[in-house]
């Protein structure tokens, strides 16, 4: 079971996910949590600052923080635990001052120490939930990520090693749980070999909680938000979006790739390998069945499941007059990207040139005087991938047509489709988003009763 940011965000909702957890003890959960709600982002700006070497603004963000986790833990916990706790909280706060004040004193902040300063988003929210649980009479047990989740040393984006994180999971995790303890963890953590602290990559909990479900082989990994499962599309921009009831592992994975937040994009990858189904739910409607991530999905009679709209996305034009289909050439390309480890989106080519899309990043400007060697390089900010997902879209005649129909006065730099056959994909600028999306949302969801291409 994960929490994420919202569900462990206050008093209120950690009270909410103590009973969620109660209701579910015969089923033996592990529970996952996520930082409190915007807290990551905080200790980031702390970071960042302390690099600046602005040791003020720093040390009154970690106050802020400090205050808020306190005042949680007053609400939370009787006088007498809450006194224990103050302590161990401070203490933690104590070790991340001190480590923001080095940080200050040399004015560098390496990705290393700002996954140290990350950490503490996580350590702090599942030390808070465990003692709230224990309280209330949950027999909980707090663990350290660190100590489980095993990764290799790329700083602020950590892949796990699955062997060992997995002989750490049987080891330390297994017999609480057979013990009938309910193990806590923190999500978005972990360690190298040799117990540097990690992060793998914003919203990582959800994916931290796959890696534990799929290492100990649970019958369920339970994603616990604050919306009731996975949507037609985010709704923060169209609040009329509907609950998808059940979606296949391939198109989750493709909409939480394409900017579908509520999942991390790598969530799905170790529920796949063991085949073991995830929950969406909703932790302020615990009632609502929310979404269910399946190998299959039922067919559905709509043609699409859901929109996703990714932001942030450069894209890179390479023109070659006289290269392009020499022998190579794209893989000289591709070499590149690689050399920068910048991973590409979306791709379309003509006879002379190629058009990329990338996270927009420091590292372009690099990448492209690099591409420059070999060609005309152009890049272009601020623009947006929309994705449509649904089954068998490479079947369907006209399918485009009646996208792009709906979107005869928006410029559109990028298309790809028959990649998949789930996913119909084109490039527009950003600040077109909320627009796109809800005329197309509008077009092919308002009356989900009524199949669409009939
Ligand atoms: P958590 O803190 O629980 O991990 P996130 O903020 O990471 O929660 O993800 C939940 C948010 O994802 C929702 O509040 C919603 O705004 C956003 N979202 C984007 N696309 C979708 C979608 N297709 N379905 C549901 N939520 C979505
Ligand atoms: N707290 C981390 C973040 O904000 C991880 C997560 O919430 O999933 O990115
Ligand atoms: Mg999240």
């Amino acid at each position: 079971m994960k929490f994420g940011g919202t569900s462990v965000g206050d008093a209120k909702a950690i009270a909410r996910v103590v009973e969620i957890v109660r209701g579910r003890l015969p089923q033996r959960p592990i529970v996952v949590v996520s930082a409190m709600a915007k807290v990551t982002d905080q200790l980031l700006q702390m970071a960042r600052a302390a690099g600046a070497g602005d040791r003020r603004t720093a040390l009154t963000l970690a106050r802020e923080c400090r205050e808020r986790h306190y005042n949680t833990a007053g609400e939370l916990l009787g006088t007498a635990l809450f006194t224990q706790f103050h302590s161990d909280l401070g203490t933690e706060f104590e070790e991340l001052e001190e480590l923001l004040r080095g940080i200050a004193a040399v004015g560098e902040l390496t990705p290393r120490t700002t996954d140290h300063v990350a950490s503490y988003g996580e350590v702090l929210s599942s030390k808070l939930v465990t003692a709230a649980m224990s309280t209330h009479d949950i027999p909980a047990v707090l663990l350290d990520s660190r100590d489980c989740i095993v990764t290799d040393e790329t700083f602020t984006r950590a892949a796990p090693l699955f062997d060992d994180t997995n002989a750490k999971l049987k080891e330390l995790v297994a017999p609480l749980v057979e013990g009938g303890q309910v193990p806590v963890m923190g999500g978005f953590i972990g360690a190298t070999r040799g117990g540097v602290t990690t992060t793998i990559g914003r919203g990582g909990s959800d994916f931290s909680a796959a890696i534990v479900g799929a290492g100990l082989s649970a019958d369920k990994i339970e994603i616990w938000t604050d919306v009731d499962g996975m949507m037609t599309t985010d709704p923060n921009i169209c609040p009329d979006a509907k609950r998808i009831k059940v979606i296949s592992f391939d198109e989750a994975a493709e909409l939480a790739y394409f900017g579908a937040k509520v999942l991390h994009p790598a969530t799905v990858l170790p529920a796949i390998q063991k085949n073991i189904p995830v929950y969406i739910l909703n932790s302020r409607n615990p009632a609502c069945e929310g979404t269910r991530i399946a190998a299959r999905a039922p067919h559905c009679k709509n043609f699409f499941k859901a929109i996703a709209a990714k932001k942030r996305i450069t894209i890179i034009d390479i023109a070659a007059p006289r290269m392009l289909l020499a022998h190579g050439f794209l893989k000289a390309i591709f070499d590149a990207f690689d050399r920068h480890r910048i991973a590409v989106d979306v791709v379309s080519t003509s006879e002379v040139s190629v058009s990329l899309t990338v996270d927009s990043n420091e590292q372009i400007p690099a990448l492209a005087a690099d591409l420059a060697k070999l060609a005309d390089v152009k890049y272009e900010g601020r623009k947006a991938i929309v994705c449509l997902v649904g089954e068998n879209l490479r079947e369907i005649p006209g399918i485009s047509a009646h996208v792009f129909g709906q979107l005869s006065d928006v410029k559109i730099r990028m298309i790809s489709q028959g990649a998949s056959e789930i996913n119909l994909t084109f490039v527009i600028d950003e600040d077109q988003v909320p627009a796109i999306v809800q005329r197309l949302h509008r077009r092919f969801f308002s009356d989900l009763d009524q199949a669409i291409f009939a």
